[in-house]
């Protein structure tokens, strides 16, 4: 009998994800994203290249729901004790090669020196070059606060920490991850 059969059991559906790791994995990959055990060590490789990693260190990640920026519209520092309350951490060993480490200690000295433009301007008593100043500052500080990140945080829980920014030769040295994701 093969006519449609409203009333039939649906058919069997995949077994459930399982809970907990079959093969003992901390950290994989997803699409183009990093997930991680909030509390784990990555592989000993460098996350922008895949190739060994020179420096190893441990570093802390934070995140919070970007809705949260929203506060910055009723006050600063409404938003910055807010955030600092329900912000997210994690915490791992994570690897850079010599030449990502090089790049982005770069990255930190553009930050840094951005005081210059900044504290130098007003040497000048002209409107323009105050501006000027103001808009170096700025952009040297964002590319360079930008360019140091080593894992850009997508999202961090209890459980499961995700990021992006991580090179695909480091990805594909992780497994796929194995569970459905909310
Ligand atoms: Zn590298």
């Amino acid at each position: 009998m093969d006519e449609f059969n409203p009333y039939a059991a649906p058919e069997a559906l995949p077994p459930p994800l399982a809970n907990s790791s079959p093969d003992n994995s901390t950290c994989w990959r997803d699409g183009d994203e990093l997930l991680a055990l909030p509390h784990s060590d990555l592989p000993r490789y460098c996350v922008k290249c895949g190739k060994p990693a020179l420096e190893y260190r441990q570093r802390k990640f934070y995140w919070h729901s970007p809705w949260m920026y929203l506060l910055i519209l009723l006050h600063f520092l409404v938003y910055l004790i807010a955030a600092l309350a329900v912000r997210k951490t994690a915490v791992h060993n994570v690897g850079l090669c010599s030449a990502h480490r090089k790049r982005r200690l770069n990255f930190m000295l553009m930050a840094w020196c951005s005081v210059v433009p900044l504290f130098g301007c007003f040497l000048f008593d002209s409107g323009w070059v105050v501006g000027l100043g103001i808009l170096m500052f700025l952009a040297m500080l964002l590319w360079g606060l930008i360019g140091m990140q080593i894992l850009k945080p997508r999202k961090i829980d209890v459980n499961l920490a995700v990021y992006r920014g991580v090179s695909t030769a480091f990805l594909a040295r992780l497994p796929r991850y194995p569970y459905r994701r909310d």
